[in-house]
């Protein structure tokens, strides 16, 4: 398989098959449950679209390492899909999590209600303050888990420090790399193990998806796919389809989204009725200068705060005309 060098020719090219399918430009959608038997051993190898190997995964698995220079990639049905198979996959019953304070709010329901049932222990840790992470250590301490930029505050973690701190204490290191995405920020160029992201987002852009995907060390990618082939979460292929096409665009899309952001954060930061933004790519930011280490760009999410009460926040949102009031991010509608 050829390899390429710049994000703009793999976001395009990388894992297309050689030779091509009958010769397709696109990838074709191949709506076949199952596949022929070709004389396979491990039930694993079987052609079978739960068991994630079908053409139309084969190619954005290759992709998905290609954009983020790891070693592996894997697609699943959501972006919870691609949380919760890794943790399960990483932890056993009687392990321990680290985990940064203020996660996504699937991810911490997934902690808070379903963790003590599966007989994972976890604490939470100040992302932005390595020397308190010791002392939440303890002898079953498996993973320690960060989420490149955090929902709604924008704050960036001691990323370098996070993958240094898992190899001192032979930790795996994870990270949700949702809202940075591959064109800002390649998290196994830095050590991270594994690399989650919601698909949904920045990874399709169009607003018409649910997916999810899981990049990096080759060993533990392959356990996440066998964990995923049990439990089921797996992506159509339709929906392959769709976000294979969706990734074509990514570096256009970040590119503007990284600019357009900026634009607006600045001209927010000095608008005489905003009390303050949040985003790691204005100067004034607390997080700017580890943003500007790790990240190519600062991504297409901001919050700001509207001078007045909580009404007038509501009554800015519910006037605003082209941003829609809607859970999700990344997409070409704003
Ligand atoms: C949306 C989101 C998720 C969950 O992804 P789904 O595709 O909705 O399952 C996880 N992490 C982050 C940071 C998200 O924004």
């Amino acid at each position: 398989m050829t390899s390429f060098k710049h994000i703009d020719t793999k976001v395009i090219h990388s894992g297309e098959p050689s030779p091509r399918h009958d010769n397709a430009v696109v990838t074709p959608i191949y709506q076949s449950a199952m596949f022929v038997t070709a004389g396979e051993d491990d039930y694993h190898d079987l052609k079978y679209i739960r068991l994630n190997n079908t053409p139309n995964h084969d190619v954005l698995h290759a992709r998905l390492a290609a954009l983020e220079n790891a070693e592996a990639g894997l697609v699943t049905a959501s972006g919870m899909a691609a949380i919760s198979t890794a943790l399960i996959t990483v932890l056993k019953s009687g392990d321990h999590l680290l985990i940064q304070d203020c996660v996504y709010g699937g991810t911490n329901d997934l902690l808070t209600d379903n963790f003590k049932e599966f007989g994972f222990e976890f604490d939470f840790i100040d992302e932005s303050d390595p020397a308190s992470w010791e002392s939440k250590l303890k002898s079953n301490t498996k993973a320690i888990y960060v989420e490149a930029i955090a929902n709604p505050m924008m704050s960036v973690p001691a990323l370098k420090d996070v993958t240094d701190f898992a190899k001192s204490h032979q930790l795996v290191s994870m990270i949700d790399n949702t809202f940075t995405s591959p064109y800002n920020f390649r998290p196994a160029e830095w050590g991270f193990d594994l690399s989650i992201h919601s698909a949904t987002k920045y990874l399709n852009g169009h607003s018409d998806i649910v997916a999810g995907a899981v990049i990096g060390r080759k060993d533990l990618v392959e356990n996440v796919r066998r964990t995923l082939n049990h439990l089921g979460g797996t992506l159509d292929p339709h929906a392959c389809f769709l976000l294979e096409r969706g990734i074509k665009t990514l570096s256009l899309r970040i590119e503007r989204q990284n600019a357009s952001a900026l634009t607006m954060a600045r001209f927010l930061d000095e608008h005489g009725k905003i009390n303050g933004v949040n985003y790691p790519g204005l100067v004034s930011s607390p997080d700017h200068e580890r943003a500007k280490t790790y990240f190519d760009g600062f991504g297409g999410m901001l919050s700001f705060y509207v001078r007045g009460s909580a009404d007038t926040a509501q009554q800015f949102m519910e006037h605003t005309r082209i941003p829609l009031m809607a859970p999700s991010l990344g997409g070409t509608e704003t």
